[in-house]
């Protein structure tokens, strides 16, 4: 049974500590060819990786490839087995594999290749970057504002294979168990499936999601969730995750509200913003804000859906890439199937295994061999050199074969690209971007927060922020010119003697200066202000805040943060117009 696999007696193997990988200049990748087109995109995008390498390091590093079987080449290998032990080991003890598409055997019973890879190995991410590469058809009008990275969650949700036929003796129990003893009611004869989220597994996605945006500078995370129908298991995930970020990202990462209500829409620098969108919503923002998203942390039903959508606004899975990981190991992968009517006929597009590639180059951190591949790959589509499926679509452009595909862009590769330029140019753009995006955030705050997608929820969402604060000595007359100036109905005043905050509104200088007939430059505002302060906490839900209104018989508060200092003030009338729009978040 086993003896097909032999490590190249020249490389060495990486290794893993603390979580880090360990890369020697010299290691042994896994690959599997797979079935189908596999061996042809294989073939031509190996050929480009090597190229990359050598090029970036001048022949310092060097990847020993050692080939590893799955699929139809397993089954001829290994008596039938098309997924033996031997490889199952290997891919476990090489950390870092790819592998082209494999054929779902038919008949006997048989689970898809792909999803025993990944519960077997407990690849518990699937992670896919999707962006926009120059050159590459897209239906949409600024496709570059595409460059996510979604990570989906791989083993939970109703994925996880608890599922009851309608008619079967286990539905039937099932059923009654729900009506009888829990109270459910639903449709006779329903088919009937389980959803687990649980704590450890979303933990684990999101503690991932949350590592790569440090590691990558990306600018937020966002947790993508049906929480608002499905309180337990997708409403969990959410909790979940801002959990997490909060308990082992406290330096690194903010919330989004946080970004509003203390520092009043600009990102601090280096700081990943943990954000939420509700699943439906995300589709529509994708296609629209595309910009405003980063990371993306989806369950796995909705990060299935997504990720395909996602990348059909930038090329298809044709060219999309992917990996799965557990902890420590890694398996990248075609995203596409294996297209067998078009195998061994050195036809169809690459793209999808050779991002996985550049995916994987950078997971080793070979940064300039991955950058040296994007970018010889755009300068190629760009002059219109591309396989059949891209013809298709592309006006005057040149077809060629998988195999002159690679050729082109090896070419690109040995012709002296000026790397640092293009990666100059890329940071420029996106730097560029975040500003424009940071300046809307700043200048109006709650239109920016809602075309962006979130509904408001908490009293911070909602706050007027920088509220204007005024010294306890400060005349009525003053403090009333200061009102109209900033065109604000409120003024907070400062402690005096009494050691109190107090608020100062504009029907408090009618009712207790106007109507009594006093001059407004003979009194302090001190003596005027409502005292003490009625204060909300920023993370209140709206709700609570209108509850704590209603009993204190006020129209506004002022919001504080930890340190009791007033960082905003909050109306009913903000209260009403968000409830009105939004109705009343849970
Ligand atoms: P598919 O193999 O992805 O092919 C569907 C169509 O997508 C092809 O006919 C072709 O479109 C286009 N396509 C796929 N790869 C392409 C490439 N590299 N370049 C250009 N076009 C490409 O899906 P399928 O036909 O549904 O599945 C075939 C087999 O693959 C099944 O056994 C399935 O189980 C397996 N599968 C494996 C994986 C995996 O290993 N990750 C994933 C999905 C499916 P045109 O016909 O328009 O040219």
């Amino acid at each position: 049974m086993t003896g097909h696999i032999t490590y190249p007696t020249s490389g060495e193997k990486i290794t893993a500590k603390d979580g880090k990988l360990q890369v020697p200049d010299n290691p042994i990748l896994g690959f599997v060819e797979g079935d189908g087109i596999g061996p042809d995109i294989t073939r031509a995008s190996m050929r480009i990786w090597d190229a990359a390498v050598e090029k970036a390091y001048n022949g310092k590093r060097k990847v020993h490839w050692c080939e590893l079987y799955m699929g139809e080449k397993a089954a001829g290998l290994y008596d039938g087995n098309y997924f033996p032990e031997e490889t199952k080991a290997a891919l476990n003890d090489l950390l870092v594999s790819i592998k082209g598409p494999l054929t779902t055997p038919v008949g006997g019973g048989f689970r898809s290749l792909n999803v025993s890879l990944r519960q077997e190995l407990d690849l518990y991410a699937c992670v896919r970057p999707v962006r926009h590469y120059a050159g590459v058809p897209s239906p949409l009008k600024k496709p570059e504002d595409v460059d996510v990275v979604i990570f989906r969650e791989n083993t939970e949700d109703v994925y996880a294979g608890i599922e009851y036929q309608s008619g079967s003796e286990e539905n039937r129990k099932l059923a009654a168990f729900l009506r009888n003893e829990m109270g459910a009611s639903f449709f006779e004869d329903a088919g009937l499936g389980v959803k687990p989220i649980s704590e450890f597994g979303t933990k684990r996605l999101v503690r991932k999601a949350i590592q790569y945006a440090i590691d990558n500078n990306r600018e937020s995370v966002t947790l993508v969730h049906k929480g608002n129908i499905m309180k337990f298991t997708e409403g969990a995930f959410r909790s979940w995750g801002y959990e997490l970020a909060r308990e082992e990202f406290p330096e690194q990462t903010i919330t989004e509200e946080e970004l509003y209500s203390t520092y009043g829409g600009k990102r601090p620098e280096g700081k990943v913003v943990i954000k939420d969108r509700i699943a439906d919503i995300i589709f529509q923002m994708m296609l629209l804000r595309p910009n405003e998203f980063d990371v993306l942390a989806t369950m796995n039903l909705n990060g299935d859906y997504l990720s395909d959508a996602v990348a059909a606004e930038v090329g298809g899975v044709g060219i999309a890439p992917g990996a799965n990981m557990s902890d420590n190991v890694a398996v990248f992968e075609a995203t596409h199937g294996t297209a067998p009517k078009y195998a061994n006929q050195d036809k169809v597009n690459p793209g999808s295994l050779l991002f996985s590639g550049v995916m994987m180059l950078e997971h080793i951190g070979w940064q300039e061999a991955a950058d040296l591949i994007t970018a010889a790959y755009q300068e190629v589509v760009t002059s219109r050199i591309v396989t059949y499926d891209f013809a298709r679509q592309i006006e005057g452009a040149t077809e060629v074969k998988t195999s002159q595909f690679a050729d082109a862009i090896i070419a690109q590769i040995q012709g002296g690209m000026n790397i640092e330029e293009f990666r100059a140019r890329r940071e420029e753009a996106i730097e560029k971007d975040r500003k424009v995006r940071e300046l809307r955030r700043v200048s109006s705050p709650l239109e920016e927060m809602i075309a962006s997608g979130r509904i408001p929820h908490t009293v911070g969402d909602l706050m007027n922020p920088s509220p204007i604060s005024v010294p306890p000595e400060t005349t009525v007359e003053d403090a009333m010119h200061l009102m109209r100036e900033k065109s604000i109905s409120s003024v907070i005043t400062r402690p005096g003697a009494d050691g109190q905050w107090g608020i100062m509104t504009q029907r408090d200088v009618i009712s207790r200066i106007v109507s009594k007939n006093r001059a407004p430059a003979s009194v302090k505002v001190d003596e005027v202000a409502s005292k003490p302060l009625v204060t909300v906490p920023v993370d209140m839900t709206l709700h609570e805040c209108a509850e704590k209104m209603s009993n204190s018989n006020i129209r506004r508060c002022a919001v504080i943060d930890k340190d009791q200092e007033p960082i905003g003030i909050i109306s009913d009338t903000d209260i009403f117009a968000s409830v009105e729009q939004f109705g009343l978040p849970e």
